[in-house]
C-alpha cells in the first residue's frame, strides 16, 4: 500500500542520510526481545504488575503518561520513578519497541519517511505527511503505519510484496510507530491528526492486533484520537471486512481495488484468487450500509495495464450507486516490474468516465517518490536488491500473467500462502 496525497508539491532532492550508519541489514530475523512493549499492554495490566511486584499502583499512571505523552524512550529517563523501579521495569518491559529509527525528509519537509529497526533486526516503515492549511481546510499531519513486517499478498507493483512475509507486528510495534511520529511532532508544537493503516502488510491478516491498536489509539487515557480520523486499508480480506462491520466502529474502510475485472485483479492483487472482486465489494458495500461511512477504493494506475476505457467502465458498473469514493494514484516504479505509472492525461480520462457514472473520484500523487515512499520501498532497498536474473524472471512472469489477464483469462496461479483467514 502507498502513502499518497493530492498536493502538487514538486519533487526535491532528498537529504542523503546514511541509514543506520550504513551497517548491513540482516538477511534474516534474529532473536526477538521477549519483553512486552509498554504501549501494547491492556488497560489495568501495568497496575496489576505494579501491585504484584510490591509497587504502588499509581506508578503505572506515571509510566503510561511518559509512554503516551512524554519524550522518554527508556525507563532510565523517567526521573519521577525510584531507580529500583526503573530497573525492574526495564527487566520486564520495553518502553519503546523501535530499536532504531532513521528519518528521510522530502517534498520540502512535507514528507518524513521513518525506517524502523525492530528488536529482531527486521525493518518496517512509517510515513508522516504534513498538509498545510488550505482555504477552509485545517493543517493536517497524517501518519501511514505498517501492520506486518513484509506482506504475504504479493501485489506485483508493490515493494513490500517483493519482500515477502516476515511476521505480524506486535501491538506495541504498531503503536510505537505512532508514538515515534507524535514525539517528533510535539517537539514542533504539533500533533497527529490522522492515522492510516496503509504501510507494509495487510492489516486484516493481523486483525486482532490491529483492532487492539485502534482501541489504544481511540482511548482518551492513551492516545485519544477519534475513530473518524483512522483509516484501515485492505486488499480484500472478506472475513476481516465482515468482522469490522459487525464491530461497527466509525473508522474509514479503504479497499485496495486496483482492477474491477477478475482476470486482471488475480494478477495485480493475488488475494483476488481467494476472494474475487464482487465478494470484496459486496462486503465493503455492507460495511458502508451498516456504518454509514463512505468506503474509499484505491487504484494504483499502471500504464497500459489497468487504465483502459474498458477498465473504467467495469469500475463504474461495479460501484454505481454505492457510498464510495475512488482514489486514482499513478504507480511508483519498482525494480522488479516492467511497468510505469499511467500518464496524467490518461488518468484524467479514466476519472471522467467513472465520474460520468456518478461516482466521486480524486486523482492523487504519491508522496516522497524519490525516497521510495511507496510501502516497503525503502526497506526493500535497504535489505538489498535481488540479483538481475531474479528481477528478470519476475518481470517475465508478470508480463506473461498480465498478458493472459488482458485476454480475459483467469489466473491458474495458487492463492498466496499465508493469506488464509488467519486472525481475521
Ligand atoms: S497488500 Fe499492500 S503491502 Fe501487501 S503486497 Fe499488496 S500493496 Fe503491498
Amino acid at each position: 500500500m502507498t502513502p499518497e496525497t493530492p498536493a502538487e508539491t514538486p519533487p526535491e532532492k532528498p537529504a542523503i542520510i546514511p541509514l543506520f550508519g550504513l551497517r548491513p541489514a540482516p538477511s534474516a530475523a534474529g532473536p526477538r526481545d521477549q519483553r512486552p512493549g509498554i504501549s501494547g499492554l491492556a488497560p489495568g495490566e501495568l497496575e496489576a504488575w505494579m501491585t504484584a511486584n510490591g509497587h504502588p499502583a499509581f506508578r503505572a499512571r506515571q509510566v503510561l503518561d511518559a509512554a503516551w505523552r512524554g519524550k522518554q524512550t527508556t525507563f532510565a529517563e523517567i526521573h519521577t520513578l525510584p531507580p529500583a523501579l526503573r530497573d525492574a521495569l526495564d527487566a520486564a518491559f520495553r518502553l519503546d519497541t523501535m530499536a532504531e529509527t532513521e528519518i528521510l525528509e522530502t517534498d520540502g519537509g512535507l514528507t518524513e519517511k521513518a525506517l524502523h529497526r525492530l528488536s529482531d533486526g527486521l525493518l518496517i516503515e512509517s510515513v508522516l505527511m504534513h498538509y498545510p492549511a488550505r482555504g477552509a481546510n485545517r493543517e493536517r499531519h497524517t501518519l501511514c503505519i505498517s501492520s506486518q513486517a513484509g506482506c504475504a499478498v504479493g501485489c506485483p507493483f508493490c515493494a513490500t510484496g517483493e519482500l515477502g512475509m516476515e511476521r505480524d507486528l506486535e501491538i506495541a510495534e504498531i503503536l510505537d510507530q505512532v508514538r515515534n511520529a507524535q514525539r517528533r511532532l510535539v517537539a514542533d508544537g504539533k500533533h497527529l491528526t490522522n492515522i492510516v493503516f496503509m504501510g507494509m502488510g495487510e492489516p486484516l491478516l493481523n486483525l486482532d492486533r490491529v483492532l487492539a491498536s485502534i482501541e489504544a489509539l481511540n482511548d482518551k487515557a492513551r492516545f485519544g484520537l477519534g475513530a473518524r480520523h483512522i483509516t484501515v486499508s485492505t486488499s480484500g480480506v472478506v472475513p476481516g471486512i465482515r468482522r469490522l462491520t459487525a464491530l461497527g466502529p466509525q473508522f474509514t474502510l479503504a479497499v485496495s481495488l486496483h482492477a474491477a475485472r477478475n482476470p486482471l485483479r488475480d494478477v495485480l492483487v493475488p488475494l483476488n484468487r481467494r476472494w474475487p472482486v464482487e465478494e470484496v465489494v459486496a462486503a465493503a458495500r455492507e460495511h458502508a450500509a451498516t456504518t454509514g461511512r463512505r468506503v474509499t477504493y484505491e487504484l494504483t494506475m499502471i500504464d497500459g495495464i489497468n487504465d483502459t476505457d474498458a477498465d473504467a467502465d467495469a469500475l463504474a458498473v461495479l460501484l454505481r450507486g454505492d457510498l464510495a469514493h475512488v482514489n486514482l494514484i499513478p504507480m511508483n516504479q519498482v525494480a522488479h516490474t516492467p511497468w510505469t505509472g499511467t500518464p496524467i492525461p490518461v488518468v484524467e480520462r479514466f476519472a471522467e468516465r467513472v465520474r460520468a457514472a456518478g461516482i466521486a473520484v480524486t486523482i492523487r500523487f504519491n508522496r516522497g517518490t524519490e525516497i521510495g515512499a511507496a510501502c516497503g520501498q525503502l526497506a526493500a532497498e535497504h535489505a538489498g536488491q535481488p540479483t538481475p536474473i531474479v528481477v528478470q524472471r519476475r518481470r517475465e512472469r508478470i508480463v506473461a500473467q498480465s498478458a493472459a489477464a488482458l485476454r480475459g483469462e483467469r489466473s491458474l496461479e495458487p492463492v498466496p500462502a499465508g493469506t488464509g483467514e488467519g486472525s481475521a
